[in-house]
């Protein structure tokens, strides 16, 4: 079984969520699809937390082309018999959840700042339940999971780390019986152990959440499908003269991430290099593209 990470570029568009979905459909099942918000969205749904904070309610404008956004994707990927209930729970999500807590954060002056912590990382968690819903409804045997419902953290020095032992008791119990499906998993996203909040695993985490469950899950490989050909020496917007490297150890990769590599969340090495799973990194705009594998030697 592999867990396959789509990430935002991957999942923002019309065209780039009908890529995913050719390349899903070309892989054995069961498969695991992590995946990101829409790209963009978290950026959105965080600078509309500060909006609101300010009582610039200009931010509900925002959110309405957000809507718009997730609904025409609903029409363009999602298969006719899932279209209108995916319609619903977006409508549900950002009529019942995002607004009212949109509009508690601009009319509560005297909210507390970790009340206002606590709500906006609610809000951000909804990228991914989102972008989620959509991709979930893609395919005939597309099985839903809820993050939400296995992945915790714990505060950590001022942060927060995941709490590997409760993760691993909740995967397991939650991906016991996998049957043959496409198992549609929202990256990023947590709640504390203790309090049940939600969490998240920090900014481009993701790619973390898809090597904890193919660690957890031991997976035949892991795939980071994005919208460059592979890692490469350098960042291609930066350096146009960058070049894809075929094959990397994890030493190697774990070395260029720390170093500010964002192809890559750093955390997400760790898990697969101890379980000597391979990562391929891979170009969801061009899927015949060999890219990059990441491997002990
Ligand atoms: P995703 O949304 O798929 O997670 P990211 O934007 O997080 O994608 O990561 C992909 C981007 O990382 C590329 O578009 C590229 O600009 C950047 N990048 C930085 N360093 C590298 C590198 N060494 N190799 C490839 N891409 C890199
Ligand atoms: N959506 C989150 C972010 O933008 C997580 C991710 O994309 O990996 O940081
Ligand atoms: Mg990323």
């Amino acid at each position: 079984m592999k867990v396959m990470k789509f990430g935002g570029t991957s999942v923002g568009s019309i065209e780039s969520l009908l890529n995913l979905k050719n390349i899903v459909n070309a892989e054995q099942r069961p498969v695991v699809v992590v995946v990101s918000a829409m790209g963009g969205f978290t950026n959105q749904l965080l600078a509309m937390c500060e909006q609101a904070q300010q009582r610039d309610i200009s931010c509900l404008d925002t959110l309405e082309a957000a809507r718009k956004r997730h609904h025409d994707a609903v029409d363009g990927v999602v298969i006719e018999p899932m279209r209108q209930q995916v319609h619903d729970t977006i409508d549900r999500f950002i009529d019942e959840s995002l607004k009212p807590y949109y509009l508690a954060l601009a009319t509560n002056p005297h909210m507390p700042v970790d009340e206002i912590e606590r709500v906006c990382d609610a809000i951000v968690a909804h990228g991914e339940i989102l972008s989620s819903a959509i991709v979930a409804g893609m395919f005939e045997d597309g099985t839903p999971h809820l993050s939400l419902n296995y992945m915790r953290t714990r505060p950590d020095a001022g942060g927060r780390v995941l709490d590997w032992d409760e993760t691993a008791r909740l995967v397991k119990a939650d991906f016991a019986d996998l049957g043959d499906g496409v198992h549609v998993v929202q990256g990023f996203i947590s709640r504390d152990k203790e309090s049940g909040a939600v969490t998240n695993l920090g900014r481009g985490g993701s790619d973390y959440t898809a090597a904890i469950l193919a660690s957890l899950l031991d997976a035949e490989a892991l795939e980071i499908w994005t919208d460059v050909d592979g890692f490469m020496t350098a960042d291609p917007r930066t350096h146009p003269d960058a070049t894809v490297i075929p094959q990397m150890t994890y030493e190697q990769a774990q070395a260029m991430c720390d170093a500010g590599a964002k192809v890559i969340y750093p955390p997400t090495i760790a898990p697969v290099a101890m379980k000597r799973i391979p990562v391929w990194v891979k170009n969801t705009f061009n899927p015949s593209a060999p890219g990059t594998v990441i491997v002990n030697s």
